[in-house]
């Protein structure tokens, strides 16, 4: 029901920005400067930062939100008469597919590159991280040792059969983890491994993250993947069955060949029609100054890209964990491989 008005405001919102594109050319309605993004974010507090670059520029953030292969769809659909501005999606594999189709146009600016580390940025300058979160393991601790979860080839072993909870391979965090895997590992490798995850769920792959941290909770599993954010969420909530929850379940951050997690990272661009490009231009910096960095530590628990941001104690606990290095902007160019290869292993 809820997703059902999403989409359906998504359309009306689509149909406005339309008509106000061919009115003016600009795509500025009459009265106010605007900046039209399209979000693959779902994460309500994200309503935060617009606000305060509204009351901070007098641009007004219009979204169109609907996941990212939805937007990158109606993107090129769209062509040069798109009305996006900027696009922001939680996942750099997606942000590479939507370069690549040409969707994005370079951006390489001096201040931004100061701020991003290069491994967190297209190297076009096509799009930048403006958060970062690592995709990691919450287990029990009744049930399972730390040292049982220290790697990725660990969740595939023969230890797990039957307890593993993950969401499905459609998903594109488990895509670009996938994709990572293969950078690292090759083909085969990626593939056993993926073999092995699915010889361990404990059941088919249902819900979301949070989904699979409260199945450990309850006992169906005893490891989960899921993105460090969900479980900070969770972390950060004052219910009692939360509290209870954490105290039991917790964070592993598994290594990959031992250079440290997999991470990912929201990712944004100017788009390469962006009828507002001075006004994209600020939103994109935006993102990347303290306050709004500030935001995404605070109200979605994500690690912050750029350095010295105040962040809460459970996200400052993991931010600085050992992330593997490579580029983010590689997941892009695998992610057609690594859903073939999670169709091969069976990983619905
Ligand atoms: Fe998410």
């Amino acid at each position: 029901m809820a997703l059902k008005f999403v989409r359906t405001f998504a359309l009306i919102a689509a149909a406005a920005l339309a008509a106000c594109s061919a009115g003016s050319g600009q795509g500025a309605p009459a009265g106010g400067q605007v900046v039209n993004l399209y979000s693959a974010r779902h994460y309500d507090s994200d309503a935060i930062i617009y606000d305060a670059f509204t009351k901070d520029t007098g641009i007004r953030v219009r979204r169109i939100e609907a996941p990212a292969d939805q937007l990158i769809a109606r993107m090129k659909a769209e062509g040069d008469a798109s009305p996006a501005d900027v696009l922001l999606i939680p996942d750099a594999g997606s942000m590479g597919l939507a370069a690549d189709a040409g969707l994005l146009q370079p951006s390489p600016l001096p201040t931004l590159e100061a701020k991003v580390p290069a491994y967190l940025r297209d190297p076009q300058g096509r799009w930048y991280a403006v958060a970062r979160r690592a995709r990691v393991v919450a287990y029990d601790t009744a049930k399972v040792k730390p040292e049982e979860v220290a790697t990725y080839e660990q969740l595939a072993s023969p230890r797990f059969r039957g307890k593993l909870c993950v969401r499905s391979s459609d998903n594109p965090y488990n895509l670009s983890l996938m994709s990572a895997l293969i950078e690292r590992w090759g083909e085969a490798k990626a593939l056993a491994w993926a073999k092995g995850i699915v010889a361990n769920m404990a059941r088919q792959p249902s819900g979301g993250d949070i989904d699979q941290i409260r199945a450990v909770g309850a006992g169906q599993c005893e490891i989960a993947i899921t993105n460090s954010y969900y479980y900070l969420r969770i972390a950060g909530s004052t219910a009692a069955e939360d509290k209870a929850l954490v105290s039991r379940v917790v964070l592993a951050w598994p290594s990959l060949e031992g250079r440290g997690a997999h991470e990912n990272v929201s990712g944004a661009g100017i788009a390469a029609h962006a009828p507002n490009k001075a006004n994209a231009l600020r939103f994109l910096n935006y993102l990347l100054e303290a306050k709004a960095q500030a935001t995404f530590a605070d109200a979605t628990n994500e690690f912050p890209v750029v350095a010295g941001t105040a962040m809460p104690a459970r996200v400052a606990k993991y931010s600085a964990m050992p992330a593997d290095p490579l580029p983010v902007s590689s997941y892009g160019q695998y992610q057609a491989r690594a859903q073939k290869l999670f169709e091969a292993a069976g990983w619905r």
